[in-house]
């Protein structure tokens, strides 16, 4: 057996980070049985740039905030840190450099992300060089009809069924319903929003 570590790179703009993020982090760790679950939020996604995205720092605390009780779930700050935005493809090849074969590495997206996949960088390059898994997502379907021959590295998975969105938790506080969100976001994350009126 692969005595290798694993880590998972779960690339995002976790804006805010909610219960289906955190699921994800919890329930993939448990299933591909990974010691590391590293969160990497986005200075801003290349592919969301239509919009005002919250500050990183923000960003950065709330999933903090959020993975703080986890000892697997780590925050890395590889993205926000970078002077200009990174695409995936560069965050994967920076930690496969860093963790230099000594692990197995494995990216994480949602079935929403996965249908986009061909609009990524270099993405042909991206779904060859490491393993991926891809969450199902109310409303998404799982295919590999639309990568060809380059969807060998990429597990599916039906662990996490969740349709929380941070769209709609951003439209709730927004109109002032955060009452409607306790069942969306952690506690911590949702005291941060109020407190700090994101
Ligand atoms: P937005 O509504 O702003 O697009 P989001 O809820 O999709 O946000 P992101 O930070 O964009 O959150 O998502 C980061 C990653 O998590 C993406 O790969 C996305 O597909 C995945 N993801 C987010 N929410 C879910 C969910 N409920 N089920 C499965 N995957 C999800």
């Amino acid at each position: 057996m692969d005595q290798r570590k694993r880590i998972a790179i779960y690339g995002g703009t976790f804006d805010p980070v909610h219960v289906g993020h955190l699921e994800i982090g919890r329930r993939i760790s448990e299933l591909f049985a990974i010691d590391q679950f590293l969160f990497v939020p986005a200075r801003q996604a290349p592919h969301k740039q239509d919009r005002e995205v919250s500050a990183g720092f923000h960003r950065y605390a709330m999933l903090a905030l959020a993975t703080q009780d986890d000892p697997q779930l780590v925050v890395s700050t590889f993205e926000l840190d970078a002077p200009d935005r990174r695409y995936t493809v560069d965050t994967v090849e920076h930690f496969q450099r860093e963790l230099n074969g000594s692990t197995e590495l494995f990216f994480i997206m949602g079935a929403d992300s996965w249908s986009e996949i061909t609009t990524w960088r270099e993405w042909e390059r991206l779904l060859t060089m490491t393993n991926h898994i891809v969450v199902t997502r109310p409303g998404f379907e799982l295919t590999k009809d639309h990568v060809g021959p380059h969807g060998e590295r990429v597990f599916f998975t039906d662990v996490v069924m969740n349709d929380v969105s941070a769209t709609n938790i951003r439209r709730l506080a927004s109109e002032g319903r955060t009452d409607q969100l306790d069942d969306l976001l952690p506690c911590p994350v949702l005291e941060y929003i109020k407190k700090y009126g994101i």
